[in-house]
C-alpha cells in the first residue's frame, strides 16, 4: 500500500485520535491543521488480524484532504481547473454544483473519494483472497464439502475477484457537496482527469492500477489460491466463473 503521503502527514500534520463516536474529518485553515479520527476508525486500523476496509477507506479519504491542505494543492492552478470542471455538475437530488459556492468542496471530496475507493478496493480484494485461501484449505482438510465451499465462495463478492476488482477500480464518478447538512453526491460527472492523475501519482505513488495484472502481489495471491483449489476442479471453476 502507498504510505509515503501518510508518513509525511505523521511528520508534518497533527493527528487527533478521539475516543467515542463521530465523523472522521480534517480541520484546515490558516492556523488549524488537524486530522481527526474517531475510535471506530483507529481501532479498525489497529485490529491485530487485518484492518477493516472501511477504516482503510476513511484513513485514505481524510489523509487526502490533509495532504492537499499540507502541500497547498488547493492553491494551484490545476485545482482551479478541477473546480471549473465541476461547475453545474448534476447532483443525485437533481440540484447542481454551484460555481464558487460548491466547487471547492466538490473537488476536495472527489479527490478524497477517488483515493479512498482505490485503497479500499485493494484492501477488500486482499481480504477476500485471505478468505478464499482459508476456504480452500478447509475443503482440502475435509472440514468443508466442495458444494458448501462453492456456496460460500459465491457469497464473497458480486462476481469473480478479477471482475469485482475491475468494476470497483473503473468507478470514476466521485465527489459530493452539502445540502441542508447532508451529503449529496455528484450524479454523473467523471473526476477531472488531471485531478485523478494527481491522486494516482502524488498520493498513491502510481502503485494502484486498474489492471489486476499490474498488481503483482494480488496476482500472485490469486494464482496460489487458484492452484490450491485445482485439486477440486468444481471449486477452481467456481473461483473464476462469474
Ligand atoms: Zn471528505
Amino acid at each position: 500500500m502507498p504510505t509515503a503521503f501518510l508518513t509525511r502527514l505523521i511528520n508534518d500534520y497533527k493527528f487527533d485520535f478521539e475516543s467515542g463516536t463521530g465523523t472522521d474529518h480534517v480541520k484546515s485553515g490558516w492556523w488549524h491543521h488537524e486530522l481527526v479520527l474517531y475510535e471506530k476508525t483507529w481501532k479498525g486500523l489497529s485490529r491485530p488480524d487485518f484492518a477493516d476496509s472501511i477504516s482503510v477507506l476513511n484513513l485514505y479519504h481524510e489523509g487526502t484532504h490533509a495532504y492537499i491542505d499540507l502541500v497547498d494543492y488547493d492553491q494551484t492552478r490545476e485545482f482551479g481547473e478541477a473546480m471549473k470542471h465541476y461547475e453545474w455538475a448534476k447532483l443525485t437530488n437533481g440540484d447542481k454544483v454551484w460555481p464558487d459556492v460548491d466547487t471547492e468542496r466538490a473537488v476536495q471530496e472527489a479527490a478524497a473519494m477517488y483515493v479512498g475507493n482505490r485503497a479500499a478496493t485493494v484492501w477488500k480484494t486482499w481480504a477476500r483472497l485471505k478468505l478464499l485461501d482459508q476456504l480452500v484449505k478447509k475443503v482440502s482438510d475435509g472440514k468443508l464439502t466442495v458444494a458448501k465451499g462453492i456456496e460460500i465462495m459465491r457469497n464473497t463478492g458480486k462476481s469473480t475477484v478479477a471482475n469485482d476488482y475491475w468494476a470497483d477500480m473503473s468507478e470514476r464518478v466521485f465527489g459530493y457537496v452539502e445540502r441542508d447538512g447532508k451529503q449529496v453526491e455528484v450524479a454523473d460527472r467523471p473526476i477531472y482527469y488531471k485531478l485523478a492523475d494527481y491522486c494516482d501519482r502524488v498520493i498513491l505513488e502510481n502503485s494502484i492500477s486498474d489492471h489486476l495484472v499490474k498488481m503483482p502481489a494480488l496476482g500472485n495471491y490469486i494464482d496460489n489460491v487458484y492452484r490450491a483449489a485445482q485439486k477440486f476442479p468444481e471449486l477452481a471453476k467456481a473461483m473464476v466463473t462469474p
